[in-house]
Order: structure tokens, then C-alpha cells, then sequence
């Protein structure tokens, strides 16, 4: 696992507002605080999920996009709307200490919408996704992450099957777009939570 310390350091140099929290549950109350009463995308993440940011926001009344609660037929028509949402809320599937966040979207609906739409980005990650380096980072995804999104998802691919990644060509394969976001880009308001929790996978 990699350092928090540097990692936040790191990020903030690079221009990501960057903050650690002890507790998911005090990320929570900070991102609340910044998304206020406007609406919210969030990509797919079980950080998120498990945040339960999901459920508090409606219970706010702000207006939500997130494609993991709408018909699968319905999904094409969220994403645009939760990309170009006041906020776009999401985990990232690895950090690195370095200062950049590392990660691997199969549609890119994710990906994309971190890094062109939103007026503002929360990331929520913990600091099990921390890695010192590129190699690490990427090994992360593939070892740990992918392997529990197959098995999630019950899809059809080697790393369901065997937990190891062969860089398959199954139809079902998740590994479509890989980005590495070293800077926020146009989006101003791009915010870094790492947690001291193990959050996610
Ligand atoms: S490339 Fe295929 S086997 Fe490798 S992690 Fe992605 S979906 Fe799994």
C-alpha cells in the first residue's frame, strides 16, 4: 500500500483539492457540504454505494443521476445526465502516491465524465487503493479490483473464473478504457477524499 501523506500531498500539488479523513463517515459529511442543494452524478463505486450518499441525497431532495438504480435500457439515457450534473461523485480504482488517479471503465462513462463535465468532482477513496507507482496501481486494479466486479457482476470472464487477469477478449470484458488523470483538466473544482478505511475494491 502506498503513503497517504504523500498521496494527498502529491495530489493537491497536481491541483486536486485533496483532504484525508479518519472516518468514510466524515467524507460524507464533507461532501455533502460542498454538493449543497445541487444535483449529482456518481459513477459506479461501492465506496459510494456503501457511503450510502445515494440515499441521503434524495432524502435531501437533491436530484440524483446514477445508472446502477435505473432499468438497464435506461442506463444510456443517465449517463449524459450525470456527467454534466452540478457534481459528479465517484471512487477512483487506484491512487497513486505520486499524485494521479488511476482507472479502467468499460463503457467510460466514468472516466469521461471525470474529466470534462462536471463544475465539480468528489472522488472518495480509501487508502486500501493507495499504490507507490503506475505498475502498482495498474497490477491493483487488475489483482484485486476487476476480479470482484467480475465475480459482482457475475460475468464471463478469466478473472471471474480464476482471479487472475489474461487480458481477455471475452464479450463480457470489462477493461475498455483505461485514463490516468495526472491533472483535473477544465474541471476546477476537482476534490480528493482519501479516508484512513479500507473502502471499496
Ligand atoms: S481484461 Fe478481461 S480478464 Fe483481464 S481484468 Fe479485464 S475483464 Fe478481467
Amino acid at each position: 500500500m502506498g503513503n497517504i501523506e504523500n498521496a494527498a500531498q502529491n495530489l493537491e500539488a497536481h491541483g486536486f483539492k485533496t483532504q484525508i479523513f479518519e472516518t468514510a463517515e466524515e467524507a460524507k459529511a464533507a461532501a455533502l457540504k460542498l454538493i449543497g442543494k445541487g444535483s449529482v452524478g456518481i459513477g459506479g463505486s461501492i465506496t459510494i454505494s456503501d457511503m450510502g450518499l445515494y440515499e441521503t441525497l434524495l432524502e435531501q431532495g437533491n436530484a440524483v443521476y446514477w445508472h446502477w438504480k435505473v432499468a438497464p435500457e435506461e442506463r444510456a439515457d443517465v449517463f449524459p445526465l450525470a456527467g454534466s450534473a452540478d457534481t459528479y461523485l465517484c471512487s477512483s480504482n487506484a491512487i497513486l502516491e505520486s499524485g494521479a488517479l488511476l482507472n479502467i471503465d468499460g463503457n467510460g462513462n466514468r472516466v469521461s465524465a471525470m474529466y470534462i463535465g462536471p463544475r465539480q468532482l468528489i472522488v472518495v477513496a480509501g487508502e486500501n487503493k493507495i499504490r507507490p507507482d503506475y505498475e502498482q496501481a495498474l497490477a491493483r486494479i487488475k489483482k484485486t479490483a476487476c476480479p470482484l466486479n467480475a465475480r459482482r457482476l457475475n460475468l464471463q470472464t478469466p478473472c471471474n473464473a480464476t482471479g487472475v487477469c489474461n487480458d481477455c477478449n471475452s464479450p463480457q470484458r470489462m477493461c475498455g478504457i483505461t485514463v490516468l488523470l495526472e491533472r483535473p483538466g477544465i474541471v476546477k473544482n476537482a476534490h480528493v477524499f482519501l479516508v484512513r478505511q479500507s473502502l471499496g475494491y
